[in-house]
């Protein structure tokens, strides 16, 4: 629907006071004032909503001279200023229309407009672009958005096509709102994205990376990641994870790898580490696949080139460094397989090099591949055996870092008569090691005693 006749919807939406104050301000000095955008979306289907916009026919100089230093410039080039009543603030956006995009993402220019219509027709998706007059008590709707609210359906304002080659971003976007909100999204709309997938690649890393985890945290990731494989997005926001639509799980597999890996992302908790560790496990698979003697096909090392390729994935996608390492390491021991023989100070040591928390997220990305191969998840497997294990070495209550030794830095500059630097590291480092050896050894005076003795001899 895209007519000049919207349809009038009276509802009474509940308006956080700080709101109503500052729309009651501008309306008050004479201008018009809607809360807009997502907000009035959430409100229609129950959800709470996240942040407050308001679009108003006062300029940015206008809001400035009402608000005076309430008002912050947070995009005044794009029209918007946040004001601050109290400590929370409010984006307000001045009615505009959006001239030419010639870089794929942002408008040349803005141009103010007079009219709300000018200002929802430059929005996203129909559900995005209605507008609540607090006074009268109404959602103005010019695009169908409240029919699609209620049908559960993604539509571009507009056509797709046009819409998405001014921006972009709002191809993800689309995805993204469909799985947080449990949409599909309209065939035309969804055509649109098909045809434009290259122009994806105008976006910056940062913003795809935002899109991409608000994605895979939703309820519904793989919905999302199926959106983006068959619209041809996923080549150019993870060509890894496509690669691996053409090749089988395992062995006579009936699911492409790229299915396989989905579901280990949807079996697992909602915690982005897990999620990418869970969706990226198996993505050193398709450099590695080869057949053996019996014509059997084998991934020899696809954990750690799975690492290697996951880190350059994640850190194209500007992820930062700790969440990156702490997936890689992840990936890297997926195939991790416990040894009922191995000694304790083998499971201690193991503890050392991975941390706790990276073992016991090891145990759910191990359970989440097994669900998604259809294994049983949990008793009997190698790994809830080790974690077994890993209880009883852990109640013996042993130190696995320095921090658990029972001397600290300053015992170790007292004893040898050295300054801070980094010998004291390298000699807890040796301290450590001994405990890991031999627990029984974590006593002060004990340790102390190594530490003379290494003063004695000169080794540290
Ligand atoms: P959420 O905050 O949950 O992501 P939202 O709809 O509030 O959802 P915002 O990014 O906060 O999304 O944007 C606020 C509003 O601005 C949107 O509802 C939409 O009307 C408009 N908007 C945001 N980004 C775009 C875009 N790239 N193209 C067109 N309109 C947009
Ligand atoms: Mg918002």
């Amino acid at each position: 629907m895209d007519c000049h006749t919207p349809v009038i919807l009276q509802i009474d939406i509940k308006i956080p006071e700080h709101v109503l104050a500052i729309a009651d301000m501008l309306t008050k000095s004479g201008y018009e004032a809607y809360v807009v955008g997502g907000a009035i979306r959430d409100c229609l289907i129950g959800k709470t909503p996240t942040d407050w916009d308001i679009a108003s026919s006062a300029t940015p100089e206008d809001v400035k001279r009402i608000f005076g230093d309430r008002a912050i410039p947070t995009g005044e080039r794009f029209g918007t200023l946040t004001v601050f009543l109290g400590d929370q603030g409010v984006e307000v956006t001045t009615f505009r229309k959006e001239g030419r995009y010639s870089d794929g993402r942002r408008p040349d220019r803005v141009v103010f407009s007079g009219n709300l219509r000018d200002d929802v027709a430059r929005r996203d998706f129909t559900i995005n672009a209605l507008a609540y007059d607090i006074r009268r008590k109404s959602v103005t709707d010019y695009f169908g958005g409240i029919r699609d609210l209620g049908d559960g359906i993604i539509r571009t304002v507009g056509d797709p096509e046009e819409r998405f080659s001014e921006d972009s971003l709002r191809m993800l976007r689309a995805i993204r709102f469909a799985v947080e909100l449990s949409f599909e999204i309209s065939c035309e709309t969804l055509c649109g994205i098909a045809k434009l997938h290259c122009a994806i690649r105008r976006v910056s890393p940062e913003r795809i990376q935002d899109e991409l985890s608000r994605m895979l945290l939703s309820t519904r990731p793989g919905k999302a990641l199926r959106y983006t494989y068959e619209t041809h997005l996923l080549d150019h926001i993870l060509p890894e994870l496509s690669d691996c639509a053409g090749i089988p799980a395992y062995h006579e597999s009936p699911d492409t790898l790229l299915e396989h890996s989905i579901k280990a992302c949807e079996s697992i908790e909602p915690r982005l580490e897990l999620r990418l560790a869970a969706l990226l496990h198996d993505i050193g698979k398709p450099l590695t696949m080869a057949q053996d003697d019996t014509g059997r096909l084998r991934f020899f090392s696809h954990e750690s080139v799975g690492a290697e390729l996951a880190k350059t994935a994640l850190e194209r996608l500007k992820y930062p460094g700790a969440l990156i390492h702490r997936v890689t390491t992840l990936i890297k021991w997926h195939m991790f397989t416990y040894e009922p023989a191995t000694k304790d100070k083998g499971i201690r040591r193991l503890v050392n090099s991975l941390g706790l928390e990276a073992i016991y997220d090891l145990g759910k990305v191990r359970q989440a591949d097994r669900v998604a191969l259809g294994l049983d998840p949990g008793p009997g497997s190698n790994m809830e055996a080790f974690l077994r294990r890993l209880e009883e070495v852990l109640k013996q209550g042993p130190a696995f870092t320095v921090n658990d030794l029972t001397v600290d830095g300053r015992d170790v500059m007292r004893v040898l008569d050295i300054p801070e630097g980094p010998e004291v590291g390298r000699v807890l480092a040796k301290l450590l090691d001994v405990v890991l050896e031999e627990p029984g050894l974590n006593s002060r005076e004990r340790l102390l005693d190594i530490v003379r003795a290494m003063a004695d001899k000169k080794i540290h």
